[in-house]
């Protein structure tokens, strides 16, 4: 990959720190829109959650449906699952993009009441999503057990290799102009004033009218102020089986989307979810370890819903990432308004590959003085600020979910 070069002189316009799937968006783009632009990571690309996630990518979203947030999160990801089809032209390169439709499996009465309720949300909504009954689940994936009591289908979702997608990305930025520089650990942003006037690397001042995070989950560390709980390192958990004979036709979830999973290409299959059964629920940590609980959770989960892979399959690898979770569950997206010079792209929740590509676009716009085409008004980076922080994030709901209640431990990486 030829997407690490050293930095030079002339000084960047724009700092884009962290080289997940939104910095590098973010830097591919504001490279093509002719600015100077320096990405800034301080491990690899795609070393945070962006190389250790279930590639399930899809466009709305019932959580937020009824509301002027619900509209700007079905607006961006639409336009992110259209342009993620344009990509593999764009990038000339294939990242796996399988768009297959996604099932939420229905195993209890509770899940059917929350699922009735959603589907009809989502369908005002304009989302492409239908409630099936047993048989009508076992025609789309014939593998899974009979004991289910349903499912959705949401046809605009489908699965990806993250990895590919992101460094295809990196490397786009560097063709366009930008130049990277990896094991750039950023130790705090530079200000005159409210202003931010840059980064300090390794004791080093690099200037630029503009800096962007791109940090997700680190995010607080580069901005202390903001407010306990706004945004919270969460722990999320995979394991990946050796390769099996076809089984899973499409992305999964159940247990309102706790768990979750699909089968790659290579006829691997990834299973996630079981926060729940981690240390605080793996809310507050920064450290990337798996946990025998989880892990067992995860397995019974997948061989409870398709039983064959209790005979097939057996576990090659397991890994956990850390997600950034924002206390209302949306993402921070847009300038900073307390320090200019200063703008968000933070806090993706467990969904960062259905907004990763289009949030490089908008933040292009905004820095080069264009209408994104959104209302940015719910994403502002700056709103826990204003309230005070009240935990309704639901990704979370249904679990004990008080972060605040939790200590964030040391960063380990
Ligand atoms: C187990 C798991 C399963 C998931 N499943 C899915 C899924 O199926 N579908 C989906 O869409 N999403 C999923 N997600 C969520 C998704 O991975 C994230 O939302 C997304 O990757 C966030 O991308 P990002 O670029 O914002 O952050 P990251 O990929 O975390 O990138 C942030 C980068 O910033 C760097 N950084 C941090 N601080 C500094 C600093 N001071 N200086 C320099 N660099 C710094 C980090 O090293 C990191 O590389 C999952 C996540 C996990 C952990």
């Amino acid at each position: 990959m030829s997407a690490t070069s050293p930095y030079r002189e002339p000084a960047p316009d724009v700092i884009v720190v962290g080289a997940g799937v939104n910095g590098c968006s973010i830097a591919w783009r504001l490279a093509e829109a002719g600015r100077r632009v320096l990405l800034l990571e301080r491990r690899g690309i795609c070393a945070g959650a962006s190389g250790r996630n279930g590639g399930i990518t899809g466009a709305g979203s019932a959580m937020h449906a009824a509301s002027r947030a619900g509209a700007v999160v079905f607006a961006l990801t639409t336009a992110n699952f259209a342009l993620m089809q344009q990509l593999p032209d764009e990038l000339g390169g294939n990242f796996g993009l399988s768009i297959t439709g996604a099932l939420d499996i229905i195993t209890t009465e509770q899940q059917l009441a929350h699922l009735e309720t959603a589907t009809a949300a989502e369908r005002a909504a304009g989302i492409d999503v239908e409630l099936l009954d047993a048989a009508a689940t076992r025609e789309i994936a014939p593998a899974l057990t009979p004991e289910i009591i349903g499912a959705t289908y949401t046809r605009e979702r489908g699965g990806l290799w993250p990895f590919a997608l992101v460094s295809d990305m990196a490397d786009a930025a560097a063709r366009a102009g930008a130049t990277i520089r990896v094991g750039a650990r950023v130790e705090r942003l530079a200000r005159t004033g409210d202003r931010i006037t840059g980064v300090v690397v390794d004791g080093e001042t690099i200037s630029a009218g503009e800096v962007v995070l791109a940090t997700n989950a680190w995010t607080p560390e580069l901005l202390p102020e903001m407010p306990a709980g706004a945004l919270v390192p969460t722990r999320g958990q995979i394991l990946v089986t050796q390769p099996v004979p076809s089984l899973i036709p499409c992305p999964f979830g159940t247990n309102f989307d706790k768990e979750y999973g699909r089968q790659a290409v290579s006829g691997q299959v990834i299973c996630g979810g079981f926060r729940r059964l981690d240390v605080d629920e793996g809310l507050g940590t920064y450290r990337e370890e798996v946990t025998p609980p989880v892990l067992a959770g995860i397995a019974g989960c997948l061989t409870d819903l398709f039983p064959a892979l209790r005979e097939r399959a057996r576990v090659v690898r397991a890994w956990a990432g850390i997600m950034g979770f924002t206390a209302d569950g949306l993402p921070l997206i847009g300038r900073y308004e307390p320090a200019p010079g200063l703008t968000l792209a933070a806090g993706f929740n467990g969904s960062g590959f259905s907004w990763g590509p289009i949030v490089g676009t908008v933040i292009a716009r905004l820095l080069t003085g264009q209408d994104t085409g959104f209302d940015l008004e719910p994403l502002r980076p700056a709103r826990f600020l204003e309230g005070g922080v009240s935990w309704d994030n639901p990704f979370t709901a249904g679990e004990k979910n008080n972060p605040r209640a939790h200590q964030t431990e040391a960063v380990t990486t």
